[in-house]
């Protein structure tokens, strides 16, 4: 099969390199705009569960991947000037630049072309070339643009705003941090991925952002005011910019996922408020399902359909969890009246997906201090 990839992300080099350790006879080629050592963002973090997806695709990328892991159990919430500590949640976090040179190291050992520096501008022409085309060109897709009339996308913005950084200040474990200013409430998402470095992702509402003035303000002076919002958490360290900017979070949903030979992966498809942080582990969870379907002999049309029928539920099952997370964040005023301990089960719970069973197996005490403070009498 003569494979034509769009986007050297995650989706895409993932995708490409399974195709061609399968049957290495595939013709697989990734046409990547940006050199190989280039990325945006920071840090990227998984799941227990993933990673053992991650380690049955794929032993080699995945041992690469466990060396340069920062781990935790540990998610910490800070609100004002209290912590509450809550256990038993199993992540593992990496510079995306790592986990993409190690996927790009493994492609090229396997034999997949790799064309870096190569906009791929003509969608059409790439399409009529190949046997099959995968758009895994992220977010602003370009094959999703070209294809519209099929894919038929559905594209919404969340309504905080937020910017990702990073910092050399060690958060050990997930560290949820809610400062308040005149303005409005400021939260922070922050966790270590590397030896010496965290990501470190703000958001407030718009008003607080407009109250603040950030809109006219530098790149230097966004990271010296929210160092100093956030200079009790930040020790002293300074906020990292690598293009950092403020945005909103863009919804993606297609109502169709191939057209003709054509298929969108990962954020090209669908994305998930980063409050799950589930983006990185959906784009390469779908790789898997569609390269598995390939692997069991199926023609593109009918892997294409079966990747649709079977991937989508799990897609949408997240996609509500994340709605119900990004709500969660967008509503953050009105819960941080909360005592710490209440504010922070609130918190935990937001998804709808951990359930106060599952918070009791993991972490059996904080339950206990949660109950405690939600019926002080009893
Ligand atoms: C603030 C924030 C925090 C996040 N935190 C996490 C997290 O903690 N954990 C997590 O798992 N995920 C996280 N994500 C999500 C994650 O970044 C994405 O979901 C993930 O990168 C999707 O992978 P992808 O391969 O689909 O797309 P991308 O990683 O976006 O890759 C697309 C690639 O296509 C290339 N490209 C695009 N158009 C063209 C073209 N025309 N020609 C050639 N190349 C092209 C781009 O250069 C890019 O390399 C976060 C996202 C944000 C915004």
């Amino acid at each position: 099969m003569r494979v034509n990839v769009i986007g050297g992300g995650p989706a895409g080099l993932y995708f490409a390199l399974l195709l061609k350790k399968h049957d290495p006879r595939h013709e697989v080629t990734v046409y990547e705009r940006n050199p190989p050592d280039a990325t945006f963002g920071w840090g990227v973090v998984f799941s227990g569960r993933t990673l053992k997806a991650l380690r049955e695709a794929d032993e080699e990328s995945h041992h690469a991947l466990a060396e340069s892991f920062e781990t935790w159990e540990n998610v910490e919430v800070v609100l004002r000037d209290a912590r509450v500590t809550v256990r038993g949640n199993h992540f593992s976090g990496v510079a995306r630049i790592r986990l993409l040179n190690i996927l790009q190291e493994r492609c090229a050992a396997l034999g997949v072309r790799l064309r870096f520096r190569s906009e791929a501008a003509d969608v059409g022409a790439l399409a009529a070339d190949c046997d099959l085309l995968v758009g895994a060109d992220g977010v602003g897709s370009l094959v999703r643009q070209h294809y519209a009339e099929e894919f038929g996308p559905e594209l919404s913005e969340g309504r905080n705003k937020y910017i990702w950084y990073g910092t050399r200040q060690p958060f050990r474990g997930l560290t949820l941090t809610f400062r308040e200013t005149q303005a409005g409430v400021f939260a922070a998402h922050s966790y270590k991925f590397s030896r010496d470095t965290s990501t470190f992702i703000v958001e407030c509402d718009h008003a607080a952002w407009e109250r603040e003035g950030f809109a006219s303000m530098s790149d230097a002076e966004t990271r010296a005011r929210l160092g100093e919002v956030f200079r009790e958490d930040l020790g002293g360290h300074e906020l990292l910019s690598n293009n950092s900017r403020w945005i909103n979070f863009l919804l993606v949903r297609n109502r169709r996922w191939s057209a003709g030979n054509a298929v969108l992966l990962g954020d090209a498809l669908h994305t998930a408020h980063f409050s799950i942080g589930s983006g990185t582990k959906l784009a390469m969870e779908d790789s898997i399902a569609l390269f598995r379907l390939f692997a069991e002999g199926r023609d593109v049309p009918s892997a294409l359909a079966e990747f649709e029928r079977t991937r989508r539920p799990v897609i949408e099952e997240y996609q509500q969890a994340a709605h119900e997370s990004r709500l969660w964040f967008e509503r953050a005023r009105d819960y941080t009246h909360l005592d710490p301990v209440r504010f922070a089960y609130s918190l935990m719970t937001r998804s709808k997906r951990v359930t106060d069973e599952s918070l009791r197996r993991r972490d059996p005490d904080f339950v206990a201090a949660y109950e405690k403070a939600a019926a002080p009498g009893r």
